[in-house]
């Protein structure tokens, strides 16, 4: 079995949702704009660092959605979503705080490791590179409101930067968000990971691993603040028995199993 990142996550957050996705193959809908443009957005930061034309690459990617029927957040329209994306490439440019050196090896990064004998463990690190003169390991993230940076050193909470760290042994990161709002702006925050979160993160990966094994799915069910994970669950359809929702929101995908690690590009 292959582990990943967003495994871990669906788990930790509903044991029942993880059975759902991971082993009954129930999988959200790719009609969430904001997802999508994610995945756009990071193709064009790409072609940014390879030194490419990266409001072209933003321009073609996101307009494979252009005429499909995606669900937008509040205000967000396709038109819109892209301007605000190439407004952001802009900043970025006019920023320059990031360096990533030979990009084509050092953007969307495979990291795997064992975790068993019979288990691994998969990470797709955005990329790794310079952030105001510091290397470390860099998350991009495209967002319509800004990520709190406060209390200082805030980040170092963050399971995403958490579990890379531990997977990569790199104890300096850094998550660059992308603000997607009436003014535009890019954040760049920073922190250090030390040795004894990334230790307790791999205990944390362990014994999360010894449950799913142990078919331990009960559900952490919950719809007020701020125990609330089925008010935004794609897969309460399913534990309603409301088939109308479920064909609304998913599709089954047969042989889900191994195939968690794909969950990895998509976020
Ligand atoms: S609807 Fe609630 S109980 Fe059901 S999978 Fe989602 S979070 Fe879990």
């Amino acid at each position: 079995m292959t582990y990943s990142y967003s495994q871990i996550s669906h788990y930790l957050t509903c044991p029942r949702r993880y059975r759902h996705r991971y082993l009954d193959g129930w999988q959200e809908k790719d009609t969430r704009a904001v997802m999508l443009f994610g995945r756009a957005f990071e193709q064009a930061l790409g072609a940014y660092f390879r030194k490419e034309d990266a409001a072209g690459a933003l321009f073609r990617e996101w307009s494979a959605y252009q005429n499909q029927h995606l669900h937008y957040s509040k205000g967000d329209t396709w038109d819109r979503m892209l301007q605000q994306g190439i407004m952001l490439l802009d900043r970025l440019c006019q920023d320059d705080r990031i360096r990533i050196r030979q990009p084509r090896k050092n953007l969307q990064i495979k990291f795997t490791c064992p975790v068993s004998n019979t288990n691994d463990f998969v990470a797709y690190v955005d990329a790794i590179g310079k952030v105001d003169g510091t290397r470390c390991l860099i998350e991009w993230k495209t967002t319509s409101a800004r990520y709190p940076d406060e209390p200082d050193g805030l980040l170092a909470l963050d399971p995403q930067l958490l579990c890379y760290s531990w997977m990569t042994g790199i104890s300096e990161v850094a998550q660059v968000v992308f603000v997607r709002k009436r003014l535009v702006e890019v954040q760049y925050l920073r922190t250090t990971i030390t040795d004894d979160q990334r230790a307790e993160f791999g205990q944390l990966v362990q014994d999360t691993i010894q449950r799913i094994e142990g078919a331990q799915f009960l559900p952490h069910s919950g719809i007020r603040f701020p125990q609330n994970p089925c008010s935004t669950c794609p897969y309460v359809g399913l534990c309603l028995g409301k088939q109308q929702l479920v064909n609304i929101a998913l599709v089954k995908r047969p042989g889900a199993e191994n195939l968690g690690w794909l969950d990895e590009l998509a976020y």
